[in-house]
């Protein structure tokens, strides 16, 4: 038995509590959704409904998508887990993590987070356009990770060196004045 990290640990509990809860609303609870609830619970960050098929059916065969996929919405009715989308589309995660927003390379599909100060002032900038306030936790900015840009920057330069593209004066890099 591999070492379980301490999220594992806490989720035993979580799932018991959590069981619990959907219980008390009326939910039929059957093995099948409890060990989808407990997949969603031990992960930190992102699990795409495939992932969580494909895990609990370690366990349990008779799984299948649409039973998982109903159940992750029904944890998100209840407001266990929150569902963003993402570069290989929806994903979900518990929702006492914390807020962020993903940014998602289009060309590798590097994935990464901007931190809470980072979103403030991003909202910030945005509610001074007649007060709208943008939820930037449902959808991933998307855009070219630092490697990617700098991958791309560089076969532009080989092409426009190559004479593929007119340069149009873009290759004059004078300095000021
Ligand atoms: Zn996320
Ligand atoms: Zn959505
Ligand atoms: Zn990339």
């Amino acid at each position: 038995m591999p070492h379980l990290p301490c999220s594992s640990l806490v989720a035993v509990d979580r799932v018991g509590t959590v069981v619990a809860m959907l219980r008390e609303r009326g939910y039929r609870i059957t093995p099948q959704r409890e060990a989808i609830l407990g997949e969603v619970l031990r992960t930190d960050g992102h699990i795409t409904p495939q992932d969580v098929t494909r895990r609990v059916q370690r366990r349990l065969p008779a799984v299948n998508a649409s039973t998982v996929y109903r159940t992750l919405a029904m944890l998100e009715d209840v407001g266990v887990v929150r569902h963003a989308h993402l570069e290989r589309g929806a994903e979900y995660h518990r929702t006492e993590e914390p807020r962020h927003v993903h940014l998602a390379c289009s060309r590798c599909g590097a994935e990464d987070d901007l931190s809470a100060d980072e979103v403030t002032s991003l909202e910030r900038v945005i509610g001074r356009h007649r007060g709208f306030a943008p939820d930037l936790t449902h959808f991933a900015i998307s855009g070219l990770c630092a490697r990617c840009r700098l991958e791309v920057e560089a076969a532009t330069r080989r092409r426009t060196r190559a004479g593929q593209t007119p340069a149009r004066g873009r290759t004059a890099r004078r300095g000021p004045g």
